[in-house]
């Protein structure tokens, strides 16, 4: 066989494999770009479960026109431009994979108007190579992502979606880890055109309304509220040692969703030493650390990250959990819970 390089769509496709398993992975990949793009309000539309269409439009920077076709390009990406840059990465993305692999396996429309410009301008990808079609269309400003049938061209994949209600789930768990990631912004959940969560956007000091929100008014008003460390390893967040925690385990490294396997551990080791073997309790925590003591880039889809120093956070997060919880002098999170469900 001769050596030939990938048409563009099945490179990209191969590159999709490893990040867009599901419907809500293109939720979060498109959800985290707005967020990156300094959205303060974000609305998600999807009707079947994302099978059909899956939309985020936003009030972000928005992407100028010329831009638009490298947006859409593979390794294109405004985040990053060194390894430097990568060595203390703040935003969200950085791969500048998650528009091509989404739109090379699935119908997927960018649209998108700066403040400074005055006109908007839609884009999308066509046929093996990709080519970009940019055409004027009507958008206030910010950007709207819409992304229909998705796998309609990779049946293997498609073969693993679940059913219409299974994948929304994922969906609405997916966008309550990202709310408690940001309770600045504000986020509109619908499905079917139905309005099924709507997060407004809160104040620090109203944090535990969308805590109370997301994880439970239960959660909200009985958790102990954590603060240990100070600038460049720092913990906060709320720890609920027994009672009906749900499924409230939420963890942050400098604003990324996570389900780290050091942080769970050592939250589950600071519970095991005071009260022997239980079940894990319901938390959410985020830790803040130097990023240059951080790597995000080891999972193309950065649901892990690694510790320069392992094992100094780890026992810094046991010493912190501890504390908070095994010492009751510690303040407890305020009962000012409002009500704010649709
Ligand atoms: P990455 O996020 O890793 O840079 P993506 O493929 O997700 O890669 O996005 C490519 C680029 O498109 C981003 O770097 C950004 O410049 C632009 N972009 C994507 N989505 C948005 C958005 N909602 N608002 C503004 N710019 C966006
Ligand atoms: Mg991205």
């Amino acid at each position: 066989m001769s050596i030939e390089i990938l048409p563009a769509r099945l490179a990209n496709q191969i590159a999709a494999g490893e990040v867009v398993e599901r419907p809500a992975s293109v939720v979060k990949e498109l959800v985290e770009n707005s967020i990156d793009a300094g959205a303060n309000r974000i609305t998600i539309d999807i009707e079947r479960g994302g099978h059909k269409l899956i939309r985020i439009r936003d009030n972000g920077h928005g992407i100028a026109k010329d831009e638009l076709t490298l947006a859409l390009s593979r390794h294109a990406t405004s985040k990053l431009k060194s390894l430097d840059d990568l060595e203390c990465i703040s935003s969200l993305g950085f791969r500048g994979e998650a528009l091509a692999s989404i739109s090379s396996v699935s119908r997927l429309t960018l649209s998108s108007k700066p403040a400074a410009q005055e006109t908007a301008w839609q884009a999308f990808a066509e046929g093996r190579d990709m080519a970009v079609q940019v055409q004027p269309t009507a958008h206030p400003n910010g950007t709207t992502i819409e992304v229909k049938d998705l796998f309609f061209n990779t049946p293997a994949r498609r073969k693993f979606l679940r059913t219409e209600k299974t994948e929304f789930s994922h969906i609405d768990e997916l966008v309550k880890r990202i709310a408690l990631s940001r309770f600045d912004v504000a986020i509109t959940l619908t499905h079917n055109k139905k309005v099924v969560r709507q997060y407004r956007a809160r104040t620090p000091e109203q944090g535990t309304d969308r805590v109370a929100q997301v994880a439970g008014k239960t959660f909200a008003t009985d958790a102990a509220y954590i603060e240990s460390g100070a600038e460049g390893l720092k913990l906060y967040g709320w720890v609920l040692p027994c009672g009906d925690s749900g499924n409230s385990q939420y963890t942050y490294v400098n604003g990324r969703m996570m389900r780290d396997k050091l942080i769970l551990h050592a939250i589950r080791q600071a519970f095991e030493e005071q009260m022997g073997q239980i079940e894990l309790p319901g938390f959410v925590i985020y830790l803040e650390l130097d990023p240059r003591q951080v790597d995000v880039n080891v999972h193309p889809a950065k649901h892990e990250v690694r510790f320069h120093q392992a094992r100094l956070v780890h026992d810094f997060i046991v010493q912190a959990v501890k504390q908070a919880v095994f010492m009751p002098e510690q303040s407890a999170l305020s009962t000012d819970v409002h009500s704010d469900y649709v």
